[in-house]
């Protein structure tokens, strides 16, 4: 599956706030946003890179672009997910949520078994985990409530997964889902409520963005 490989704290300097996708480096000075808070290209310094009254499709698209940013999916998966929003039940918006919420690169980055998303996708694709006994090795896979993760025995055995214990404990696990870091296991309990989900993210807009 395609995946951004461009610099990182160049989609925090486009959005114009830090979205934290490098996980503790952020809270350090190396932060790349820190040393150069601005827009980037040649004429991000002068103008912010941005125009000082923004057009309601600016507005949606940088909405969609800082979820997409945060989310660490291309257009194409978005798209896609939101397509599953708009054929679930209920409201979209949320729906679109709930659906990146329950990509299992997600899952692993909410138990704590990765510092960031990004990471969490690598240790996915490298086959380090299963759900409900069977071998998940695609990033976008989409978990239910009741569904079971668990790291492999060939992956335990790593020296990243034997200290992982010891990290995994200072990172907060997500309030719907269970975790076991003496197994290096966890369970997802039941769809986040939007409170549960970041809040900064503006999925109106995002469904403005898409029903233009
Ligand atoms: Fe963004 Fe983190 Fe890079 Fe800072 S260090 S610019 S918060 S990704």
């Amino acid at each position: 599956m395609a995946k951004y490989t461009g610099p990182v704290c160049r989609l925090c300097r486009r959005e114009g706030e830090k979205l934290f996708l490098k996980g503790s480096r952020c809270y350090t000075p190396k932060c790349g946003f820190e040393k150069r808070g601005y827009a980037p290209g040649q004429h991000g310094k002068t103008k912010q890179g941005r125009s000082e009254r923004e057009s309601d499709y600016a507005r949606q698209l940088r909405a969609k672009q800082r979820a997409r940013r945060v989310y660490g999916v291309l257009e194409r998966q978005f798209r896609r997910s939101f397509g599953i929003a708009l054929r679930t039940r209920g409201m979209t918006g949320l729906n679109l949520l709930q659906t990146l919420e329950m990509r299992l690169d997600n899952t692993i980055y909410r138990l704590g078994l990765a510092e960031n998303r990004a990471q969490a996708r690598q240790l996915v694709n490298h086959g380090h985990f299963v759900v409900n006994g069977r071998r998940a090795d695609i990033p976008s896979m989409l978990l239910k409530p009741g569904d079971a993760i668990a790291t492999t025995d060939a992956a335990k055995k790593l020296t990243y997964f034997k200290q992982l214990p010891d990290f995994a404990e200072k990172r907060p696990c997500a309030i719907w889902m269970d975790r076991d870091l003496k197994n290096l296991s966890g369970r997802v309990l039941r769809l986040p409520e939007r409170a549960e989900i970041d809040g900064s993210l503006n999925e109106q807009l995002i469904v403005e963005y898409y029903s233009r």
